[in-house]
């Protein structure tokens, strides 16, 4: 059984597919606690479901793509069953995960978009670097919430001793909402000769910052 906190269809918001409509099934609970975590509803409760109780919700959405996030999806061990069954029904399949986690053992097919942790966050010492080992670069995404000129510098540090941009499929630079100075931000983005994608997060323009499940 899997605790699962919402299951909701929407446009995604970030990563590379940004736009794209979306299943999202996110998953109960997280062993970390990042100090400007937006998903910190997802840290209890949540309703117990069976895997193929998701299944039959995702289906009933439509969409070809669904992401499986959290709270920390991959603490569940199910979730990687609930992977496995997503990819061989033919979904793309997304697996947003904070990067505490190894992600050894997860479907070949699915496409990760893994967090680096940085300074800021309060949780970079817990970064499992195994698991940019792991990254395809075909598929998969980096991603660093950046909330200040350490986590800048932090996150360029990561990105060239661990070869990066060869290692995966886009390299993402995501301001912390509300707290980072997006022209400043940008500015960084532009002109430090590195292939990066700033990203915006998508859904909090359209629907505000503290609405989720939709
Ligand atoms: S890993 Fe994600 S869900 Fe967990 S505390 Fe950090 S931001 Fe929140």
């Amino acid at each position: 059984m899997l605790r699962v906190t919402e299951i909701f269809r929407s446009v995604q918001g970030e990563s590379t597919h940004a736009g794209r409509p979306c299943s999202f099934v996110r998953l109960t609970g997280c062993p970390m606690r990042c100090t400007w975590c937006d998903s910190e509803y997802t840290f209890t409760g949540g309703e117990r479901m069976s895997v193929e109780d998701v299944m039959r919700q995702v289906r009933a959405h439509g969409c070809r793509l669904v992401e499986v996030t959290g709270g920390e999806p991959l603490v569940q061990r199910e979730a990687f069953e609930l992977i496995g069954r997503l990819c061989k029904e033919g979904f793309e399949v997304l697996v947003e995960t904070g990067g505490y986690v190894s992600t050894e053992g997860l479907d070949e097919r699915a496409k990760l978009i893994l967090d680096v942790k940085c300074p800021a966050s309060g949780e970079a010492e817990r970064n499992h670097w195994p698991n940019l080992s792991r990254l395809r670069a075909d598929r998969d995404e980096v991603k660093f919430v950046v909330a200040d000129r350490g986590d800048w510098d932090y996150a360029l540090g990561v990105i060239k001793e661990h070869d990066l941009e060869k290692r995966a499929l886009a390299i993402l630079i995501s301001p912390v909402w509300g707290s980072t100075d997006l022209k400043e931000l940008a500015e960084l983005v532009a002109s430090c000769g590195l292939v990066l994608r700033m990203q915006l997060q998508l859904h909090k323009y359209i629907w505000g910052p503290d609405v989720h499940g939709v």
